[in-house]
């Protein structure tokens, strides 16, 4: 249960739940610092969209 992975960098950790996939603390920090045009940025919407705004069939 507390044991998820974060989506980003796919490590164990805590930050925030969103759907049920977790972005953990240091991503987060991470992708408030960084520049919206950076890669890390690009990273993660992309892995964002791939994990939470896209419906996956169980
Ligand atoms: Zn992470």
């Amino acid at each position: 249960m507390s044991n998820k992975i974060c989506i980003i960098c796919k490590k164990h950790g805590y930050g925030i739940i969103i759907k049920g996939k977790l972005i953990c603390k240091s991503c987060e920090t991470k992708v408030i610092e960084c520049d919206l045009d950076s890669e890390f940025y690009k990273f993660y919407k992309n892995r964002l969209k791939e994990e939470i705004y896209t419906r996956k069939s169980v």
